[in-house]
């Protein structure tokens, strides 16, 4: 089987599991494991932040960083295929009580004149709060789009001008980076907090991070425990995400070479696909799922009429070749 589903997939290497056999550890929840202490310094220094929180999950991530800029009753404005709106189940109503008002743009990009008509300054009591504006880069459900950076400036300007705050949620921001060749510092600067992801392309099987200023940590690290988020030996989980910062950032290359391979074989013009994720649309995307699972590719469906094919580091050059000749045939 070669499996395109999803680049959370990807199961540790053989060197990363040595790496996390070695790790040194100590309880985090005492803030006593050197190895989870390393990571969070390395992570919060890659994009210029002062701090950073290791988190079990992405999701979990992301809930903590919007909340560190939205309170119960107040909103956070984003685009309507964001991955906290979507896929995320309802988490930041749930736990924070915060609401969200979307814009739509097909590539999930930043549309700043749409953004300026809904924002809502604080009114009195008559209109919810608009307090942050959430963007995703890359974009997720939007085939893996890169934000350009240009926007994200646009959009810190803005956001700065009428005082409230920018969260990104970089679960991807690491193929954008290798995409672009933007440092990572340089997107950190245009949010006030990110999530990024060490479990997606960059294949550690388990963790994220928060990242920002040290009194939104200090206080995103209370509420992690809260959420029954606090680990305690978890320098084990953080040595895979050291090994892959040290190992598996450069390659992605590689992936967002695959998917253009991919995207050529579905008919999909393989300038529009930015790094590792092809969106291609089939007027019955589950019985073309079925087909192609038949045929030894394993891909998902994404809407009644969209297929997502994602490249990761278990996906070699010639298996990217063989599903290509699979989904043409289909
Ligand atoms: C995967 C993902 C997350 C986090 O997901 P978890 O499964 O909770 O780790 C967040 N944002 C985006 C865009 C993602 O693709």
């Amino acid at each position: 089987m070669i499996d395109l589903r999803s680049d959370t997939l990807t199961k540790p290497t053989d060197e990363m599991r040595a790496a996390m056999a070695r790790a040194e550890v100590g309880d985090d929840v005492y803030g006593e494991d050197p190895t989870v202490i390393r990571l969070e310094e390395r992570v919060a220094g890659l994009f210029g932040h002062e701090a950073a929180l290791f988190t079990p999950t992405g999701s979990m991530a992301n809930v903590l960083a919007v909340r560190s800029l939205v309170a119960a009753g107040q909103e956070v404005l984003c685009e309507a295929s964001a991955h906290i709106a979507r896929a995320e189940l309802g988490a930041h109503g749930a736990y924070t009580g915060l609401t969200m008002r979307t814009w739509i743009h097909p590539r999930g990009q930043v549309d700043l004149p749409t953004i300026r008509s809904i924002f809502a300054p604080d009114m009195g009591p008559f209109f919810v709060a608009t307090t942050a504006i959430s963007v995703e880069n890359t974009h997720n459900f939007a085939g893996g789009a890169v934000l350009p950076l240009q926007d994200l400036r646009d959009l810190r300007e803005y956001a700065t001008g009428v005082g409230v705050g920018v969260h990104m949620d970089g679960a991807r921001i690491w193929n954008a980076h290798v995409a672009t060749g933007t440092p990572l510092v340089e997107y950190g600067a245009v949010a006030d907090v990110l999530a990024v992801c060490l479990s997606k392309g960059l294949g550690a099987p388990v963790g994220s991070l928060m990242v920002g200023s040290r009194d939104a940590i200090a206080e995103a690290r209370v509420w992690r425990k809260r959420m029954g988020g606090g680990m305690r030996q978890a320098g084990i989980l953080a040595a895979a995400g050291l090994h892959a910062l040290d190992h598996h950032v450069e390659r992605l290359a590689d992936d967002h070479a695959h998917a253009r391979v991919l995207a050529e074989a579905c008919g999909v013009d393989p300038a529009t696909v930015d790094t590792n994720i092809v969106v291609a649309q089939r007027s019955d995307a589950a019985a073309f799922v079925a087909a192609a699972a038949e045929q030894g590719v394993l891909v998902s469906a994404v809407g009644p009429t969209a297929v997502r094919l994602v490249t990761h580091l278990d996906v070699s050059r010639d298996d990217a070749e063989k599903a290509a000749a699979v989904l043409a045939r289909l």
